[in-house]
């Protein structure tokens, strides 16, 4: 059985992306696969976290993900933090990892703008950490969203480089699995940028625990255009938004854009958003209320992450002990 490590940051709500990119795909994979889930909690303060919040949004998400039909029986869900390999590794890969390759990462860029020298250095090394979490595991299958592919390309030029550093063939290649249909899910505002559970506008995202009616606001307010839907997918070509919302239906109601755009081709978005409001509703409206619910027992919810960490911590420690002897270290 291959092993599988995916991971979300504790840095707000999990938004719609997160769901059709990343968690609908863990729910399943988990039948034939070993999966190691991870709340990436030292990602999450690459950028500005405020302690409490971080604390609480982390057995929020949590309690997000078992609603999702995460399945803590079979599979492992910890907060990163609580297993120590991931920082060493991470150190060890900071020292293979060139600067060249973090300055190509398009997310770095995306998230400083021009603002380059006033953002963390940790968010720089974000990609080799990254990469650390992956390949403490050996994991070699990553569900992940689109916005992840460079990330694991660079996870992989990493490994190589240690193995050849080293003379050895000791971490292997790992595998993104990205969804076919809605990989990168994008903002309800800005059809240009990618839908995200930090970006400062909520307007921007349906959040896995919203009800139904602040999802039917968030859609009537979603920026689209005059035009009607077309009847073939081409003619969404040049429309982001319009593109969008269609991904979005067909992914939830598991149809082509073919078909959704068969259903309603030739309506205004009025109707059409009212359709889509009922689709991502009758998705999200369990798991929300499912989640409060498991949040009425915050113990519970911790002791679930204590167990995995140790878990996670029996398949690590071995790899990373080993990976510290390969370079070097006295032990
Ligand atoms: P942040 O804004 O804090 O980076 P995020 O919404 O990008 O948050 P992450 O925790 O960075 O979420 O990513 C978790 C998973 O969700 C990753 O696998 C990522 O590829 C996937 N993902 C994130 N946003 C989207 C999106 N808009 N569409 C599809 N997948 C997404
Ligand atoms: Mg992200």
């Amino acid at each position: 059985m291959q092993r599988i490590f995916s991971g979300i940051q504790p840095s707000g709500i999990p938004q719609l992306g997160n769901y059709l990119g990343a968690i609908r795909n863990w729910v399943s994979l988990q039948a034939d696969h070993e999966c190691v889930f991870c709340l990436v909690d030292m990602h999450a303060i690459t950028v500005w976290q405020d302690p409490e919040k971080l604390r609480s949004q982390t057995l929020t998400q949590a309690a997000i993900l078992l609603a999702a039909g995460i399945d803590t029986d079979r599979h492992i869900l910890f907060n990163q933090s609580a297993v120590s390999a991931h920082a060493r590794l991470a150190w060890i890969f900071n020292c293979v990892t060139r600067l060249g390759w973090l300055n190509r990462m398009t997310q770095f860029k995306d998230k400083v703008g021009k603002d380059r020298e006033n953002h963390s250095a940790g968010l720089y090394v974000y990609p080799s950490l990254m990469a650390a979490d992956i390949l403490a595991y050996k994991a070699t299958r990553v569900p992940v969203g689109e916005d992840q592919k460079q990330h694991l390309e660079l996870a992989n030029d990493i490994a190589q480089k240690f193995n050849h550093d080293y003379g050895l063939d000791f971490f292997p290649q790992v595998e993104a699995l990205i969804p076919p249909a809605a990989a990168r899910v994008m903002s309800l505002r800005d059809g240009t940028k990618k839908m995200s559970k930090s970006d400062p506008s909520a307007q921007s995202r349906i959040e896995l625990t919203d009800d139904a009616d602040t999802i039917a606001l968030k859609l009537r307010r979603a920026k689209t255009d005059t035009d009607v839907l077309p009847s073939e997918p081409a003619g969404l070509a040049e429309r982001p938004e319009a593109r969008n919302l269609v991904t979005i239906y067909a992914a939830l109601a598991d149809l082509s854009v073919e078909e959704v755009l068969a259903r309603h081709q030739g309506e205004g978005f009025g109707p059409f958003k009212k359709a889509l409001t009922d689709v991502v509703v009758s998705v999200i409206a369990p798991i929300a209320q499912e989640t409060t619910r498991l949040m009425q027992d915050e113990t519970h919810l911790a002791a679930v992450l204590r167990s995995g960490a140790q878990r996670a911590q029996a398949i690590a420690e071995p790899i990373v002990s080993e990976a510290e002897k390969i370079v070097g270290f006295l032990k």
